[in-house]
């Protein structure tokens, strides 16, 4: 399993795609792509390999945007099939998430969810997630940041994830416990990927987040990581990797 971000000034996709295969080494059973283009979130997911989700995509979306997110699907909770692909949408269609790992309280999350009305299309821990971070946003009136921090203290569990909101379209927000997760900086633009090879061409300057830390990743201001548990900022160590 495997995900992979942009946000600059290129196209996004065939940077997507391109560093999916190359993270195909790690197994999967489905792959899936959201791109926003400035307007509109677009997502195409499918059960099998990158090359039918290329294929697929293709035809189902138009395939432009300067933002995008992929992800490779190793199944753990719901069988693998199109609907359990990630991305997942939250149920405002605002958020979009791809996560590699296990959300292990997500039923108690999920039974509390369908009280205050939240509707679930897949079979997935990770559509938990999602919504959770969009009831916290609400409720709370919070940045999708904020959202994220606070939905990710009330969850026990491992994950790499990467989470976009179409309210704050000049931002990605990755977080990690348990899982691997490397942003790759760049002038302008930003990468983020499960290990270093689906950007390693673009940039040689890497942050390799660690256990418990998350980053905002913005455009055109600063990135800040901080601890998801205390709030405390980290500066993050730029390496420098080997071209
Ligand atoms: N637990 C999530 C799911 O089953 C993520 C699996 C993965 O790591 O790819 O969809």
């Amino acid at each position: 399993c495997g995900i992979v971000g942009y946000i600059g000034y290129r196209e996004a996709y065939p940077i997507v795609i391109k560093g999916l295969k190359r993270l195909e080494y790690r197994g999967y059973d489905s792959a899936g792509v959201m791109l926003y283009d400035g307007e509109n979130l677009k997502i195409s997911k499918t059960k099998g390999k990158v090359a039918d989700l290329e294929e697929r995509a293709s035809k189902e979306i138009s395939i432009n945007g300067t933002i995008g997110m992929g992800h490779t699907r190793w199944a753990t909770h719901g069988v693998p099939n199109d609907v359990n692909s990630h991305p997942h949408l939250s149920n405002s269609g605002d958020l979009a998430i791809i996560h590699n790992g296990i959300i292990e309280n997500y039923a108690p999350l999920k039974k509390e969810l369908i009280k205050r009305g939240y509707v679930f299309h897949s079979d997935t821990d990770t559509e938990v997630l999602v919504n959770l971070i969009e009831e916290v946003q609400i409720k709370e009136k919070l940045k999708i940041g904020k959202a994220v921090q606070l939905a990710l203290n009330q969850v026990v569990g491992a994950y790499a994830i990467a989470v976009f909101d179409k309210k704050n379209p000049d931002e990605i927000v990755a977080a990690r416990l348990g899982s691997p997760l490397a942003i790759g900086v760049g002038e302008g633009e930003y990468f983020i990927a499960s290990d270093a090879s689906p950007f390693i061409e673009y940039t040689s300057n890497a942050i390799y987040l660690e256990d418990g830390e998350m980053a905002n990743i913005r455009l055109h201001k600063p990135m800040k990581v901080r601890k998801i548990k205390d709030d405390s900022l980290v500066d993050p160590y730029i390496q420098e990797l080997q071209m």
